[in-house]
């Protein structure tokens, strides 16, 4: 465990980086105001690839292992399908949503100009619904985005919205009544983005045997397309990959089967159906975490992905794990984190980072026994 005072420390920098980072725009494709925070925070060494990844290299003591620490920049969100005559917007999903969880809330619509526009998510209320309507999910077909405006010409012209502009939701970043709990709209995946940006803000005092590579991943949420060219960009000999993954403590699902529980630290998922991770790694993950005390919790997922799914496959295949920070409600207006596993996450990253050294990544990938 880390010293009181560190903690703090390391608190209030992830508070400050996670308000921001929860407030921005970052739909799939339209990651700008995320990679400018990623780039403002980190500054030196930072480039990025054709596809949009961002990239932030730093050498340690040893230019080999390539370690690679993957966060994706995108979020759930949706894309103007179409504007209708009365000026009513018409939407298509970019990543998935259960339309359950989307009619009347607010959204912000980003145009080319970088404005952000508010709009509601319209749709009959109960009052036009027969029964049979009123039980069921609303397909997202049938809803619509309400800009407030009088006709389709003001939508276009004096609002500035056009076909493919990105939207996402508006809601704003809160800590709770107890302040330990956080609120925001995309803790899948800034929480990954900010340890990502911590992890590297502090091995600036560490010495590493390796070569750390950050990486911003863009359009995990359309199917890991970002990962696919961020590993050919770096070449990586290890990857951790981390991430806002789904909690399970909440009712309907029974205590013995929670593996993603607020509170009881950062996740080790081992497997999920797009990728099983490297077990010598994790292993050595496990033991790691509980040699140091750090509070962690290990998951087995039958559904689900990363961008594990794009980089374990690169080239000759890369060792990789998936850490992650147990976040309710994903995919929706709010989710909610419990500061201290993105805590417990950050302090296991970063003792992990000074342990990759060669002959460590080089034993993950010993088959011969
Ligand atoms: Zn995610």
């Amino acid at each position: 465990m880390v010293d009181s005072m560190k903690h703090g420390e390391r608190k209030r920098k992830a508070l400050q980086l996670l308000a921001k980072l929860g407030d921005a725009h970052g739909a799939p494709g339209c990651e700008d105001a995320v990679r400018r925070i990623f780039r403002d925070e980190l500054d030196e060494n930072i480039r990025t690839d054709r596809t949009g990844n961002i990239i932030c290299e730093k050498r340690g003591t040893r230019k080999h292992p390539r370690v690679m620490l993957a966060a994706h920049m995108d979020e759930v969100g949706f894309v103007v399908q179409n504007i209708t005559r009365a000026g009513l917007i018409k939407f298509a999903p970019l990543g998935g949503w259960w339309p359950h969880t989307l009619l009347a809330q607010r959204v912000r619509i980003r145009t080319r100009e970088g404005s952000e526009i508010i709009g509601v998510i319209g749709a009959k209320p109960p009052h036009f619904l027969g029964k049979g309507d009123r039980e069921q999910v609303l397909e997202l077909e049938k809803m619509f985005i309400d800009v407030g405006a009088k006709d389709e010409g003001e939508v276009r012209e004096l609002f500035g919205i056009r076909l493919g502009d990105t939207i996402v939701p508006e809601s704003a970043f809160t800590l709770m009544h107890n302040p330990e709990f956080l609120l925001c709209k995309a803790f899948d995946n800034r929480v990954g983005v900010a340890l990502a940006i911590q992890v590297v803000e502090e091995m600036v005092d560490i010495p590493h045997p390796n070569t750390v590579c950050t990486v911003g991943t863009v359009q995990e949420e359309v199917g890991v397309r970002g990962a696919h060219t961020a590993a050919f960009s770096f070449n990586p000999d290890a990857a951790i990959i981390l991430e806002g993954t789904p909690a399970d403590d909440i009712p309907g699902i029974p205590e013995e089967e929670r593996q993603g529980v607020l509170g009881k630290g950062v996740q080790i998922r081992l497997l999920d159906p797009s990728a099983i991770m490297n077990r010598r790694f994790t292993h050595y993950v496990l033991d790691l975490a509980q040699e140091n005390n750090i509070l962690h919790q290990v998951a087995v997922r039958k559904s689900g992905g990363t961008d594990a799914r794009a980089i374990q496959l690169y080239g000759q295949g890369v060792p990789t794990i998936v850490l992650g920070v147990p976040a309710r409600y994903i995919h929706t207006h709010n989710t909610i984190i419990q500061i201290n596993d993105y805590l417990a996450a950050l302090e296991l990253v970063v003792i992990l980072i000074q342990r990759l050294d060669k002959c460590t990544v080089e034993g993950f990938t010993v088959f011969d026994d």
